[in-house]
């Protein structure tokens, strides 16, 4: 169970929030997150994480391949829809794959907890020992 981190810079304290809430269960699965992002939940958050490159410079696109080669299961992703992004594309893009792959995505707080519920579930499916 794989899981992909990312939040814009005005979202990331609200993202730590949100992982250190439940870090019960993402200790518990692989974690991978874009460099800034990844570095904070590392030292706020106490997370393990795989870090790719920070977003600007196509932390969002490797997440994307690993979307496309169906390695990765979910995706949170607090975007900062009031600031433009230079990245725009990059987001754009892994969006994308993460509907083509039927991938889930939550780009709010809202739909990151159905998410990671959705991960348990699956993982629950599995009888993955973890969980019970
Ligand atoms: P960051 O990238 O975690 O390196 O800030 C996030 C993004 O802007 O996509």
């Amino acid at each position: 169970m794989r899981l992909a981190l990312i939040a814009h810079d005005e979202k990331k304290p609200a993202l730590i929030e949100f992982a250190k809430n439940r870090s019960d269960i993402l200790s518990k699965i692989d974690l991978i997150a874009t460099g800034t992002t990844g570095q904070r939940l590392i030292d706020e958050a106490g997370l393990e994480i795989e870090r790719k490159q920070s977003g600007p410079l196509g932390g969002d696109m490797q997440i994307g391949a690993e979307i496309a080669n169906e390695t990765c299961d979910g995706v949170i992703f607090l975007r900062d829809p009031l600031t433009a992004q230079p990245h725009e594309p990059d987001i754009t893009a892994l969006l994308r794959l993460c509907d083509v792959h039927e991938t889930p995505v939550a780009t709010n707080l809202a739909t990151a907890d159905a998410v990671v519920d959705e991960l348990v579930r699956e993982k629950e499916g599995d009888g993955f020992e973890d969980y019970e």
